[in-house]
């Protein structure tokens, strides 16, 4: 099976400050441990292409674009939401990590690859149609998702977020939107506070305490996501991967292991072979430890893999 990672070294100057969570140190963190896991001899690498503007609106109000792009600094930070700054590479490494989304569908769509990582940043999970949030600018996911039901017409994709934190935006995106299915688990009571109130049929939500361990998480995947997932039978699979629910990253207290998105990749996968011929599309999200955001995307790869 073919599989690429996206990335680009743009993403890499964007930075909200020193000693910030979501810092550069992030990106080499994941391809050092691909080389030495071996993963880079089996996946293919790709350079991220920045995203035509356009394409922002498939999910973004206009309003927000530009004031986006008019708000991006020539020197110094600017505060875009309240835990939102940007740099003055802050804006391409945006565009890049949407664009790599973008790319990701059209590499799978047109079968060079069967599964696609993007190890890109800034993460986009949290980002709203009309507003910057969490360390979010743009939506990568979201708009990687609806490029696919537009471009490719696609008619039903699914979305799944595995990341510690609601995925408030792609939520707040797809509301009432049944031809894309949303599956979110999160601590909660947690940041950003959010989707414990049913919305609409096609969101899944499903929160963990912050006592929940590896097979809590296990628990709702199995009782939660994949019916609703086989029930739904996505033709494309996009996932929200971030790893920051991981034992050793102080961004959370809920405990999940390296095993455990090995395990939910797996489960993912066979989704995938079953009803989406195989089609995935992953995006980073959030994971702030960096041996064990290395470790979890390697684990991540080889369940998608199969390995
Ligand atoms: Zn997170």
């Amino acid at each position: 099976m073919s599989v690429g990672i996206i990335s680009h070294f743009a993403c890499q100057a964007h930075d909200m400050g020193e000693h910030h969570p979501e810092s550069p140190d992030r990106l080499p963190a994941i391809q050092n441990q691909l080389i030495s896991s071996g993963l880079d001899f089996v996946t293919r690498q790709y350079d991220a292409i920045p995203i035509d503007r356009k394409l922002l609106g498939l999910v973004h109000d206009p309003a927000y674009i530009a004031y986006i792009f008019d708000n991006a600094p020539s020197e110094g930070y600017a505060q875009i939401g309240e835990d939102a700054v940007m740099n003055p590479h802050t804006l391409s490494a945006a565009l890049h990590a949407a664009g790599a989304a973008v790319q990701a569908v059209d590499l799978v769509m047109k079968e060079e690859l069967k599964v696609a990582f993007c190890a890109t940043r800034p993460p986009g999970h949290h980002a709203e149609r009309k507003s910057a949030m969490g360390f979010c600018f743009f939506n990568n996911i979201a708009i990687a998702a609806a490029y696919a039901r537009q471009h490719y017409q696609l008619s039903r994709v699914a979305i799944v977020d595995f990341d510690v934190h609601h995925g408030n935006g792609t939520e707040d995106i797809f509301t009432d939107e049944p031809n894309v299915l949303f599956c979110s688990s999160f601590q909660h009571p947690f940041y950003p506070f959010s989707g414990t109130e049913p919305t609409s049929a096609n969101i899944i939500n499903t929160p963990l305490d912050a006592s929940a361990s590896s097979n809590e998480f296990r628990q709702v995947i199995t009782d939660r996501w994949l019916p609703a997932l086989n029930a739904f039978k996505p033709e494309m699979i996009f996932i929200s991967a971030g790893f920051d629910a991981h034992a050793e990253d102080d961004m959370s207290q809920v405990r999940l292991y390296d095993n455990d998105y090995r395990w939910v990749s797996e489960q993912l996968r066979a989704v995938a072979k079953q009803h989406s011929k195989g089609r995935i599309v992953s995006v980073l999200e959030g994971g702030y430890d960096l041996s064990s955001l290395g470790r979890s995307v390697a684990a991540h790869i080889n369940g998608l893999i199969g390995y």
